[in-house]
């Protein structure tokens, strides 16, 4: 099937990081819509909870950009921060990118993790500590946001980039708060460490998307899971080396293993339990 227009449901200018990538492989036209607000899902200062997972919002911005605009397909990305799920006192991205398709009512779904990001907020109290802080996260390059607490409820400045300015909001929000909070702006345009994770997210939802199903051949066929279990060298018991990636086919439902490569027929008993305990 082929996709001739594809509506991007972002601000932020995040459409520069996936349109590009998109328009080469699927050589379709990107859209981006006027006027459309995502900021109503939820802001990263805290000013507008985000109150549903990432998933569900990526597919409530798709429906709102789709009652907008009345074109089938359509794309909207989600990112969060936080704690690393596997490596300790470690920060990561987490972005999602969601391609749904109204004509057929399916999605493809691609998510990637990164661990190489400009991510933090700190409360400061003199202007030696927030250019600390500041140096540390590549501004002005990457802006940063001024709040004078996390709640959203205070005074909160966006959008700073120049160091001046910075110095200046500082030193007005301490002697009116009397305390100040510094964050790295997370918003897509303002984080080119961001910018480009987004598009290397949009190279995964693009491999996806140029992927046929080989039972129905609707696009969208890809990696949904890892398979272990290859088997010890030593002791023939099953370990957690990976054997295989599974595809599915997210229309259809049709799934097919993919053999990992490897001049290893048995795996490393360095990776067994009973083994290597
Ligand atoms: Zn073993
Ligand atoms: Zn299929």
């Amino acid at each position: 099937m082929h996709i001739e227009k594809l509506v991007i449901a972002t601000m932020h200018g995040k459409e520069r990081a996936i349109g590009p990538v998109l328009e080469r492989d699927l050589r379709c036209r990107c859209i981006v819509p006027q006027f459309f607000d995502t900021d109503r899902f939820g802001t990263f200062t805290g000013e507008i909870p985000r109150l549903d997972s990432a998933i569900n919002t990526a597919r409530n911005k798709c429906q709102a950009a789709f009652d907008l605009m009345g074109i089938p397909h359509v794309i909207a990305s989600e990112g969060s921060f936080g704690p690393h799920p596997f490596i300790p006192l470690t920060n990561c991205e987490s972005e999602l990118l969601l391609y749904y398709n109204f004509d057929k009512n399916y999605e493809v779904c691609v998510h990637e993790i990164f661990t190489d990001i400009r991510f933090g907020s700190q409360k400061v109290c003199t202007l030696d500590e927030l250019f600390r802080f500041a140096h540390q996260n590549f501004f002005p390059s990457h802006y940063l946001i001024l709040q004078s607490d996390l709640l959203g409820a205070g005074q909160t400045i966006k959008g700073i980039n120049d160091w001046e300015h910075l110095a200046n909001e500082f030193e007005q929000m301490i002697h009116r708060h009397g305390q100040c909070h510094v964050s790295t702006d997370m918003r897509a345009m303002n984080n080119p460490t961001r910018m480009k994770n987004i598009s290397k997210t949009a190279q995964k939802l693009s491999e996806r998307l140029t992927s046929f199903c080989p039972q129905c051949n609707q696009h969208g066929f890809g990696e949904v899971d890892i398979i272990r279990g290859k088997l010890c060298e030593l002791c023939g018991a099953s370990t957690n080396v990976p054997t295989s990636i599974l595809l599915r086919c997210t229309n259809c439902g049709f799934e097919s293993p993919r053999p990992i490569p490897s001049d290893m027929l048995y795996a490393d008993p360095g990776y067994c339990d009973f083994c290597n305990p």
